[in-house]
């Protein structure tokens, strides 16, 4: 049966340095990132989609270009005439990148805010990926909506899956970022966080403490990333598996590891129901992005 993967959350334009002082534009985000994977590891007979709010100017049509020339469908993407797209700039300083933010006012901050556009972008989608960065960036009120409309379409019989990502900075304060983290997880089937975030935020002992919490919270299944060491797959059942990702020693940019992994193992794990061969493809697909520069990386004809 057809299906669509939507992921929803901002994406950004990217300014990134080229070495002679110019920087080349490109277009990132972490819900972007990976379903720009998932278009890349599903079967053609699922179309993958992105719901955010862009603004109606041309760089917000250039992003939207972008995406579509991706092949993941934008149609349902809100328009807002007054606002704009999100910038960041990577700053490179001895070597250490770091990163500048102009996203206060994005669009994307009101991707929750029309419930109708919101609900007719989820309306039929198979399976809904979304992450912390997306709820960090929602106010108060529409974080509930958001929440609310997740429950209706699971109800309706969408999966539902979640990086909680944490951004301490993107979010009012700590106490207001767990609670709606672990609020959200427990409306998932998958929970798909990576430890050293979870550990700093959450202090958990390891990473059979962050699937233990997040089952308890409600999850479904709890898949935990940790760089090099074992991913660990907890499910609701009582099932608790380790996989070892095969080593990696030449590592050049480890941007969108998780983003990848994440949708590797989606369209694995939804095609074929096999964890094993899901955390093998997350792992592998995972394992060659991070020996490449960037967020987006074409190492598909190798596969
Ligand atoms: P994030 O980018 O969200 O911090 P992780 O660092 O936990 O995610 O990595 C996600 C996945 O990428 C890991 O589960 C693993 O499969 C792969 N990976 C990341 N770093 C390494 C590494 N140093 N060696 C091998 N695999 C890695």
């Amino acid at each position: 049966m057809p299906s669509r993967f939507l992921a929803i959350g901002e994406c950004m334009v990217e300014m990134a340095p080229t070495g002679d002082g110019t920087y080349a534009m490109g277009f990132a985000g972490d819900t972007l990132n990976t379903a720009w994977y998932a278009r890349r590891c599903l079967p053609a007979d699922w179309s993958v989609s992105y719901y955010t709010a862009v603004g109606n100017d041309q760089v917000s049509a250039q992003m939207l270009d972008f995406l579509q020339r991706s092949g993941i469908d934008t149609g349902a993407v809100r328009l807002m005439d007054e606002r704009t797209v999100g910038l960041y700039l990577i700053q490179l300083k001895d070597g250490e990148r770091s990163f500048a933010y102009w996203r206060s006012q994005s669009a994307a901050r009101c991707l929750a805010a029309d419930k109708g556009a919101l609900d007719a972008a989820l309306d039929g989608a198979g399976l809904v990926y979304f992450s912390g960065i997306t709820l960090a960036i929602l106010s108060a009120e529409d974080r509930v909506s958001f929440m609310n409309a997740l429950r209706k379409a699971r109800g309706g019989g969408s999966k539902i899956a979640f990086d909680p990502n944490l951004r301490p900075r993107l979010w009012e304060d700590l106490d207001t970022m767990r609670a709606s983290v672990t609020e959200a997880a427990g409306l998932c089937d998958f929970v798909m966080p990576s430890f050293e975030d979870e550990l700093a935020h959450f202090g958990d002992a390891d990473p059979k403490a962050s699937a233990e919490r997040y089952l308890a919270a409600g999850a479904e299944m709890v898949v935990v990333k940790n760089g090099p060491e074992e991913v660990i797959c907890a499910s609701r059942g009582g099932t608790q598996k380790a996989f070892q990702p095969q080593p990696v020693t030449s590592i050049v940019d480890t941007t969108a590891a998780g983003d990848s992994f994440n949708a590797a193992f989606l369209a694995e794990y939804l095609t074929s129901g096999n964890l094993e061969a899901g955390v093998d493809a997350g792992a592998r697909l995972a394992a060659k992005v991070i020996q490449h520069r960037g967020a987006l990386v074409d190492c598909f004809e190798t596969a």
